[in-house]
């Protein structure tokens, strides 16, 4: 995120999502996370940055505490685990749609798949019939990790997503005034 121009800051606290125009739900461990952000009481201030339309990225871990099941940012059902045992950890070319012809080196590690998704959601790619990146209004998710490559096409569709609802909360304090 750095590397597109984003200044970064860690939330461990519930003040630390005040004036953030973006949110990383990082990897992880989900139920790990999902016990954190109730002991750290996250989850009245990550559902107002949901609710004011902030865009919200979910990798591995992080798309699972997004879907119904979750926080329910998503309209969708992750599968832990789902690669199996095999495929625990591996890594794929991925054809994303709106990145361009150059397929994605995409790292799974202990992935879920989307299960389940309603009609609003968009799925971004897929692997072996299993959509495995989604976005759904100002929710992005992956099951892989993009951050442990170099290629920053992912990212950067989650930084546009950024301006573009900057744009869109500029216009409309605009239009109150
Ligand atoms: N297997 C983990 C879970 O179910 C996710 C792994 C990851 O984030 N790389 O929460």
């Amino acid at each position: 995120m750095r590397r597109l121009g984003a200044e970064v800051t860690e939330v461990r606290a519930p003040a630390e999502l005040e004036g953030l125009h973006g949110l990383v739900i990082p990897g992880g461990e989900s139920t790990t996370i999902g016990k954190g952000i109730d002991a750290a009481g996250l989850e009245p201030g990550l559902r107002a940055h949901h609710d004011a339309g902030r865009p919200i990225l979910g990798t591995c871990a992080g798309l699972i505490v997004c879907d119904a099941e979750h926080l329910g940012f998503l309209d969708a059902t992750a599968r832990r685990n789902a690669f199996g045992r095999q495929l625990q950890s591996f890594e794929a070319d991925l054809e994303i749609a709106g990145i361009g012809d150059e397929p994605l080196r995409a790292v799974f590690i202990r992935a879920p798949w989307v299960e389940t998704c309603g009609d609003g959601v968009e799925v971004l790619a897929s692997y072996e019939g299993h959509a495995v990146a989604v976005r759904e209004g100002s929710v992005l998710a992956s099951a892989f990790h993009p951050e442990l490559t170099d290629d920053p096409r992912f990212h950067a569709i989650f930084m546009a997503m950024i301006t573009s609802a900057q744009e869109r909360a500029e216009s409309e304090q605009e239009a109150r005034r």
